[in-house]
């Protein structure tokens, strides 16, 4: 395997509230907070279920499934590093848990992407330490596909 190139966009912060997230990601696990006493699973890092206060956290894997809720093209540069990459997509998708994800959507061109379509996650390791988490079509049988 070939090193890879030097990263150069920017990096997530990684603190005390989000380094489960991140540690899962790097061992190429999808895992989000969840209250231990209502079961609410969010994507906020905070340390307070926003739906009943509970201070009681797990980190649950989670399956990696969900749609499309949501997407977008950028055209333009609003930020720098992200230039040579334009233009591209932005997605929100809808866990099969319920949470969603602002993410990007790999492996098909942007113009192709249609809200409601399945996906999975899609781990993207841009440095030693992170890999982020990004989301790609579910293969599945198509019109003349062959079985
Ligand atoms: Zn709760």
């Amino acid at each position: 395997m070939n090193a890879p190139a030097a990263y150069t966009k920017p990096l997530p912060l990684i603190d005390d509230l989000n380094r489960p997230f991140w540690a899962a990601a790097k061992a190429h696990e999808l895992r989000l907070p969840q209250c231990g006493s209502c079961g609410f699973i969010r994507v906020q890092f905070e340390r307070w279920c926003p739906r009943c206060g509970s201070r009681d956290v797990r980190w649950p894997r989670l399956s990696g499934r969900g749609h499309v809720w949501s997407h977008c093209t950028f055209h333009r540069k609003y930020f720098p590093e992200f230039e040579n990459d334009l233009p591209y997509n932005v997605a929100l998708v809808e866990l099969e848990e319920g949470p969603r994800l602002i993410t990007n959507i790999v492996g098909i061109d942007r113009r192709d992407i249609r809200i409601g379509m399945p996906v999975e996650v899609s781990f993207d390791d841009v440095t030693e330490t992170v890999s982020l988490v990004k989301f790609r079509p579910v293969p599945g049988p198509r019109e003349g596909d062959a079985a």
